[in-house]
């Protein structure tokens, strides 16, 4: 492993952006918090502040909501064409892909990862994902149906179905893809037609102000779109209990999405969440091993193992079980930790403090259990936010390594003996988002998908996102799909209409 290195000097516009104090964007409007108070956001790789930010609270989120109501009530918003808003969305795609490169570098100021993933993956993926929803605008359908009515007989009727937009929707977005995960939850609420409230994630604000302002030289209507930064106790809660939104949809912990349900009970919001997970990546013995540890290494520290996916529990058959260990280990070794500006980082730091605690404690958990670091065990230098990528082994599954979410560069390896007991293992835990499978067995690799109880299931693969590509948990990973045609159901309201005719 490298040492740290020193952070690298973004672009100016990026440097530009950082170095203003942010306001909230409600009906269009930049302003301050009613309160007046405004919250840091730290840079994970040196500690330091990087912005100061207008910290939202109940007032902010009211009116924020009142004036999502009246864009979608009354505004210039509900009067437009499908296809009006599928090109507005376009535009907002077409603006986000101009401004890749700083968006890319706002990311890993922000958030930590590296500029060379963020504009590889992160940017990209929001464009691509805001193109795939603008073509989903004008193709939001109901059906006709043949109906009988055995209780009127000979009375003819037309009925169909219409599907309307859910109204305000209330979004909380996570810290650890920032523009993307908001871009995941904006995307379909613009396609579908309704009006939203965004909650950045208080670690991570800067991109999703950033689209702020692209929405607004992307044409939006004033209101659609407000966003409101601050903390999730405070601005997310109000959003999650406000009598006046009509769904909230939430990516963040299965303890914070337990809260949400509770406090959309008020009103009986809709609800959909994406929530956490300790997915099984499970390779068999016939299998090209180098692919199965190159896969592996990436499936857990990608973005530094803080993906609510990654393939944090690695069952690996008995007869290779050493040789995946210390090739997924020397993978690991050879990952350079340091800043995410430095172009030949491959990991950055964590995003917090908070997350350089959370993570060292389950390492120090895991090791007094008696499991044994292969590699790593422990933080990386002392300045920012670093933790060693790590493989352990000796686990059992009791260990807290074994069962809970870490959400840190921290792989468990388990051998197993045959695919049953695997089967059992790897569904033996609370969560169900996803899992991955190495073989060259195709048979055997879609009998265990499909044995699975998981949302997502790679073969040969891992961590592989497409718009096109339903994503969210079974079990308590979640409730509903975001991305692909799935997600307009989250969006939308069915009407049925039946007319005498
Ligand atoms: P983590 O614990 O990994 O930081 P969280 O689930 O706490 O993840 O955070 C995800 C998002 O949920 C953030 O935008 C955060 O501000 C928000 N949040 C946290 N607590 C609450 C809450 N009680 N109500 C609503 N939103 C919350």
């Amino acid at each position: 492993m490298a040492t740290v290195r020193s952070i690298a000097q973004p672009d100016s516009r990026a440097m530009d952006f950082v170095s203003r104090t942010h306001k909230m964007l409600i009906n269009g409007q930049w302003v301050e918090a009613v309160s007046g108070k405004t919250f840091p956001t730290y840079n994970p790789a040196t500690g330091e502040v990087l912005s100061r930010i207008a910290e939202g609270d109940r007032e902010d989120i009211d009116r924020a909501v009142k004036s999502a109501r009246a864009a979608f009530e009354t505004g210039p918003w509900s009067r437009l064409t499908p296809s009006e808003r599928g090109r507005l969305i376009w535009k907002l795609a077409d603006l986000l892909e101009q401004n890749l490169e700083e968006f890319a570098e706002l990311e890993t100021l922000d958030n930590g990862k590296p500029f060379k993933v963020a504009r590889v993956a992160d940017v990209p993926l929001a464009v691509d994902l805001f193109r795939y929803m603008a073509g989903w605008a004008t193709k939001i359908e109901g059906t006709t149906i043949p109906i009988s009515v055995p209780y009127a007989p000979g009375a003819k009727y037309l009925a169909y179905t219409l599907r309307e937009p859910v109204g305000v929707v209330g979004q909380i977005i996570p810290w650890n893809f920032p523009l993307l995960m908001a871009a995941w939850k904006l995307g379909p609420a613009l396609a579908t037609g309704c009006t939203v409230v965004i909650k950045p994630a208080e670690q991570t604000p800067l991109t999703c102000i950033r689209l702020g302002e692209l929405v607004q030289e992307a044409g939006i209507p004033d209101g659609v779109v407000n966003i409101v930064p601050g903390y999730g106790e405070t601005a997310g809660a109000a959003l999650a209990a406000h009598p006046g939104v009509d769904k909230i949809a939430f990516t963040g912990s299965t303890e914070v999405g337990k809260l949400i349900l509770q406090a959309a009970a008020g009103n009986l919001k809709k609800v959909s969440l994406e929530l956490g997970g300790k997915s099984p990546n499970v390779v068999l013995g016939d299998v090209d091993v180098n692919a199965a540890i190159a896969g592996s290494a990436s499936a857990i520290f990608f973005n530094h193992g803080q993906c609510c996916c990654a393939g944090s529990r690695l069952y690996i058959e008995d007869q290779i079980f050493d040789r995946v260990v210390e090739g997924v280990a020397e993978q690991a070794g050879k990952i350079r930790v340091g800043s995410g500006m430095d172009s030949t980082t491959d990991m950055g730091p964590l995003v917090s403090e908070e997350q350089l605690n959370r993570v060292c404690g389950y390492l120090e958990s895991g090791l007094s259990d008696g499991a044994k670091a292969v590699v790593g065990g422990s933080r990386f230098g002392d300045k920012g936010y670093f933790v060693k990528p790590t493989v352990l082994v000796n686990t059992n599954d009791k260990m807290k390594v074994v069962q809970e979410e870490i959400f840190g560069p921290v792989v468990t390896a388990i051998p197993f003996k045959d695919t049953e007991e695997l089967v059992t293992k790897a569904n033996d835990t609370v969560y169900g988002l996803a899992a991955g499978i190495w073989t060259r067995d195709i048979q055997k690799a879609h009998r265990i998908a499909s044995q699975l109880r998981a949302g997502t299931v790679w073969i040969n693969c891992y961590n592989i996102f497409d718009a096109a590509l339903p994503f969210g948990g079974y079990k308590q990973s979640g409730w509903g799909r975001e991305m692909g045609k799935d997600v307009l159901e989250l969006y939308t309201e069915v009407k049925a209409v039946c007319a005498a005719i």
